[in-house]
């Protein structure tokens, strides 16, 4: 068999731990075996035991293909993982947590966590939405204005109010993946329509500025974030980044 092109088929090739390897390894590393540790190419494969040897004199560490994924130290057996990543990847039109659990004989809650990490590993930001909690958050560029000091607000905006500046809109898959862009207002047409193209539905947002999101309580569970103070976090006394958000101590 060449490769699977039926679920059934898909099944069988991964019960065989040679397909298994081949399969994981091209989906790895696509431009050829890489060591996780140090990066070093062409490492030395010891056949017998489906590992590889990092060729670097003062690296020389051994690894699988497991090693730094999704499938290491995991208690779902390796190829239902395969299996779900192949559904994955060969269903143009996508495949739900709930398709994914009937044709593997397994919990709706396991395969949404399954679904959830080969997405992640899959890095396919065109392809598939964020999910999961999702933070979302707008700032303006040259800082977040409604956490400065008003001396500061009043010096950076000047005068043109915040409509004035350019917004950053921001999603963050908590664990996960970062989607960024511009938005022309903070308004719920302009950002409702960024979130459905961008995080999939049953995803929980969480959201320091409730309003402009409460339209999309129906699609998706709508979270107050919770913003603590800096003071208790950091041990700056000046203005800084933190998590990449500009904070004022209190
Ligand atoms: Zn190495």
């Amino acid at each position: 068999m060449d490769t699977p092109k039926t679920l059934a088929e898909a099944i069988v090739y991964f019960a065989d731990p040679d397909n298994s390897l081949r399969y994981l390894t091209a989906k790895r590393w696509p431009k050829g075996v890489e060591c996780p540790y140090c990066g070093a190419k062409e490492p030395m494969f010891l056949s017998t035991r489906r590992i590889w040897k990092c060729r670097t004199t003062d690296c020389r560490k051994q690894f699988s293909v497991k090693v730094g994924t999704i499938l290491n130290e995991s208690p779902i057996s390796l190829n239902k993982w395969l299996a779900a990543m192949w559904l994955v990847a060969n269903c143009k039109n996508g495949v739900s947590s709930y398709e994914i659990a009937r044709d593997l004989g397994l919990t709706q809650k396991t395969t949404w966590f399954m679904l959830h990490r080969i997405r992640e590993a899959m890095q396919d930001k065109t392809a598939t939405k964020l999910a999961g909690e999702v933070e979302v958050d707008e700032s303006f560029i040259g800082g977040k204005a409604r956490n400065m000091h008003k001396h500061r607000r009043a010096q950076k905006i000047q005068g043109r109010g915040p409509e004035g500046k350019e917004i950053v809109f921001g999603m963050v898959e908590r664990g996960g993946r970062v989607i960024t862009g511009h938005v022309d207002t903070r308004k719920k047409r302009d950002l409702q329509p960024v979130i459905r193209g961008h995080v999939a539905a049953g995803s929980a947002i969480f959201s320091d500025s409730l309003r402009s999101y409460d339209g999309l309580a129906g699609e998706y569970l709508i979270r107050a974030r919770r913003r603590r103070p800096c003071h208790r976090v950091c041990p700056w006394q000046r203005p800084h980044e933190h998590n990449g958000e500009l904070l004022e101590p209190r």
